[in-house]
């Protein structure tokens, strides 16, 4: 259902566009479920599918395979519900109160997350709720989740146990995108110590990253979410997923500037020589970060025109941003710049703004021309 403006008819004129491969989007989350091996093979679809669509992306997904879903809040779970109606959704959020009945009425199941509402949905279990639901126990994020201390009471209560029914016992790693890091071990060796307070119920520690720090933090299921989406999961090695999401801009205007003169607000950035000056039209309103901008004391980010690399110049704007083309004779007026894709690794634009590419993904703007290609 390949629907690119730009292939057919009149199209709306947008100065940038998106393009998400949702057969790339199946094929990583395959791999990924190849390297859980034993384990099942959940996806992590909150905040809008990390800003890809709930809908296509859930859709993909389930055609793929995958039948669990973890969402933030009970909002994204009846959106999935809607596109997938055999799945098992959990809400990570927990039980936000007064949302028991949502839940129940999209059979969305809490991810608790303290005492208070463990006991609140035994009372709404004990009155005939059918949902299951999943235990967070908190092994070293200081997030959300019971402690160790209140996770042992709970093993030893048989009948709130018994009335709560957890289907999932999971807790959440810290540092799993540095392999070496001694907090993976440590939590790791707490996870195994209190799920075995729970006997034959399933046990989750492993977002993307944790998929890849070996077989003994995959348990039953693994809950990635940016590696589905093409993001590298481990820093510093090579990205084994397939790029999803294309980000790209349009060349509104080329211009000659002077040796001396200055590039855009603030006049942070001087060039050094007479330069030929591409503006495209996406900024920070696009969520083409501010801070991945240039200026005379650090380099910014690049894209990448017809083949070749194209540095930033100056700060990005809210519409509008310019890239130095002075070495690049083909780059034209209409042209399409990528800001991130397969040539761009959405990590070397997140790093030059000084953030990840959760956040990027996650802040895309309203304005992209989006196309859904595969599924
Ligand atoms: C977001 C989230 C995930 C997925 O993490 P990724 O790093 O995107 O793979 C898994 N588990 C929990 C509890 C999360 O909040």
């Amino acid at each position: 259902m390949a629907t690119n403006p730009s292939d057919r008819g009149p199209a709306p004129i947008t100065g940038a566009r998106l393009t998400i491969d949702l057969d790339a989007l199946a094929a990583n989350w395959a791999l990924l479920d190849r390297h859980a091996a034993g384990a099942e093979t959940a996806a992590a679809v909150k905040a809008d599918a990390y800003g890809l669509g709930i809908e296509p992306v859930v859709r993909a997904l389930a055609a793929a395979g995958c039948r669990t879903f973890f969402i933030a809040l009970p909002e994204e779970g009846i959106r999935v519900r809607r596109v997938a109606r055999g799945a098992t959704i959990y809400v990570l959020a927990g039980l936000i109160e007064g949302s028991a009945d949502t839940l129940v009425a999209h059979d969305l199941r809490p991810v608790l997350n303290s005492p208070a509402e463990i006991e609140e949905w035994a009372a709404h279990r004990r009155r005939g709720a059918p949902t299951g639901s999943a235990i967070h126990i908190d092994t070293g994020m200081n997030r959300l989740g019971l402690s160790l201390h209140e996770a042992l009471e709970l093993s030893r209560d048989a009948a709130l146990l018994a009335a709560v029914a957890p289907s999932l016992i999971m807790s959440h790693l810290a540092c799993s995108d540095t392999p070496g890091h001694p907090q993976n071990v440590r939590q790791l060796a707490l996870f195994r110590e209190i799920r075995a307070e729970f006997p034959g119920i399933p046990a989750s520690l492993a977002n993307s990253a944790g998929v890849f720090l070996g077989e003994d933090y995959r348990f039953d299921l693994v809950r990635p979410g940016i590696a589905l989406y093409g993001v590298a999961p481990v820093a510093g090695v090579e990205n084994p997923m397939r790029t999803v999401v294309t980000a790209e801009a349009r060349i509104l205007a080329i211009r000659e500037a002077e040796a001396g003169e200055t590039v855009g607000y603030g006049a942070t950035e001087t060039l050094k020589r007479a330069s030929r000056l591409a503006i495209l039209s996406a900024g920070y309103a696009d969520g083409y970060h501010r801070s991945a901008g240039s200026s005379d004391q650090h380099h910014g980010a690049y894209v990448m025109i017809r083949g070749a690399r194209a540095p930033l110049a100056g700060r990005v704007s809210m519409d509008l941003t310019a890239v130095d083309v002075t070495d690049l004779r083909l780059a034209a007026r209409g042209d399409w710049a990528e800001l991130f894709g397969r040539n761009v690794p959405i990590e070397s634009v997140a790093h030059a703004a000084g953030t990840i590419g959760y956040e990027f993904l996650t802040g895309l703007g309203r304005r992209y021309a989006r196309t859904y290609r595969g599924g």
